[in-house]
C-alpha cells in the first residue's frame, strides 16, 4: 500500500499542533502516512469529507466549526459521537464508508487518571465552567471518573441547564446541576476539581472565579493550552490547587484518534514533546503523558 493520509478539517487550522503530533508518531512507528491540516470553509465541508472515501485516507480529525456540521456527510456515528453530539475523528473503513467518533471525553478521562487527578475526582464535587462541546465532554469524563456531583455554570444559563438535563439520565451516579457563570465569582465552598471549558482561555482571559472555589489538594484545569498559563490557572495556583492546562487532554485525545486510524498506540511522551515544540516550546511540562 502506498502512502496514506489523515487530515484535520477546520476553519481556521493554522494554529493546530495536530500535524506535529501525528507526523511525529507516524515517523516513530515507521508508518508511511502523513497528516495535513486543511482550512475548509463551511461551503467546502461536504466535498472535503467525500474526498476521505479515497483509499489513500486513514481518516480525519474535525475541529471548530465543523464538529456538528460534519455529521450529515458520514455513514455512521460511533456511540461516543452520538453521546457527545459531535465528531472530532472520522475513520475510513476498508469499504470506503466513513464513521464519526469522538475522543475528547475519553482523552480527558485518561489524562486525569494518568496525571493523578482520578482519585481527587472520584467521589468529589466538581465544577465545570462552560456548556459547549468541550464542557459536555468534560462532564462525561468527570462522571466516568466517579464524580459525586458536577455543577455546570455558563454565561448563557439555559445552555448549562439543557446540558445537565440531557446528560443526567445517562449519568445516574453523578448529581448534575446547572447555574449562571456569575455564581463562580461569589465566595463559596471549594470544589475538588474545577474545569474551565469556556473558550476564554484561548484569548488569554478567564472567567471570574472566586479563590474560595479552589482548595489545597484540589485540581484546576483550563482546557485551553495556548497560552500555556491563564488567569484561571494562576488564581487556582495561588489558592493552593494543582493547576494544569489542556495539553494533556489534547495529547490523549490525539493518541486515541491515532489508534482508531492505525490500530497502533503512539508514544504519549513523543506526542507531548512534538506539541510543545510546535507551540514554540512555550508550554509547561505535561503531566500524565510520560509513558
Ligand atoms: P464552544 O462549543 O464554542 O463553547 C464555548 C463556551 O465558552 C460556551 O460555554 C460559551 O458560553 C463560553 N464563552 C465564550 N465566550 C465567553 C465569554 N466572553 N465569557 C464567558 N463565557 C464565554 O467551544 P468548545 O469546543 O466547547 O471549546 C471550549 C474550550 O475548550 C476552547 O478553549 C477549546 O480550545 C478547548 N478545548 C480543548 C481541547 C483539548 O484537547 N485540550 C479539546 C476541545 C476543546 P455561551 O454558551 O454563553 O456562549
Amino acid at each position: 500500500m502506498s502512502r496514506r493520509y489523515a487530515i484535520l478539517l477546520g476553519y481556521p487550522v493554522s494554529h493546530s499542533v495536530s500535524p506535529a503530533m501525528h507526523n511525529a508518531a507516524f515517523a516513530s512507528l515507521a508508518i508511511d502516512a502523513q497528516y495535513e491540516a486543511r482550512a475548509v470553509p463551511a461551503e467546502g465541508l461536504g466535498d472535503a469529507v467525500r474526498g476521505l472515501r479515497d483509499p489513500a485516507y486513514l481518516g480525519a480529525n474535525v475541529t471548530v466549526p465543523h464538529k456538528g456540521a460534519v455529521v450529515p456527510f458520514l455513514d455512521a456515528l460511533a456511540k461516543e459521537a452520538r453521546l457527545l453530539g459531535a465528531v472530532n475523528t472520522i475513520v475510513r473503513r476498508p469499504d470506503g464508508s466513513l464513521v464519526g467518533d469522538n475522543t475528547d471525553a475519553a482523552g480527558l478521562q485518561r489524562w486525569l487518571v494518568a496525571a493523578g487527578a482520578g482519585a481527587v475526582v472520584a467521589a468529589g464535587d466538581c465544577l465545570v465552567l462552560g456548556a459547549g462541546g468541550a464542557a459536555r465532554a468534560t462532564v462525561m469524563a468527570l462522571a466516568r471518573c466517579g464524580a459525586r456531583s458536577i455543577r455546570v455554570l455558563n454565561r448563557t444559563p439555559g445552555r448549562a441547564a439543557a446540558l445537565a438535563a440531557d446528560l443526567a439520565p445517562r449519568l445516574p451516579d453523578a448529581r448534575l446541576s446547572a447555574g449562571p457563570l456569575a455564581e463562580a465569582a461569589a465566595a463559596g465552598g471549594p470544589y475538588a476539581v474545577v474545569v474551565n471549558a469556556t473558550s476564554l482561555g484561548l484569548q488569554g482571559l478567564g472567567p471570574d472565579v472566586h479563590p474560595t472555589r479552589f482548595g489545597p489538594g484540589g485540581w484546576a484545569v483550563d482546557l485551553a493550552y495556548n497560552p500555556p498559563d491563564t488567569p484561571f490557572m494562576r488564581t487556582a495556583r495561588v489558592a493552593g490547587a494543582q493547576s494544569e492546562n489542556g495539553l494533556g487532554m489534547l495529547v490523549h485525545q490525539a493518541a486515541l484518534s491515532f489508534y482508531l486510524w492505525t490500530g497502533a498506540q503512539p508514544p504519549l511522551a513523543l506526542l507531548a514533546s512534538a506539541a510543545v515544540a510546535a507551540l514554540g516550546g512555550a508550554a509547561r511540562a505535561v503531566e500524565g503523558v510520560r509513558r
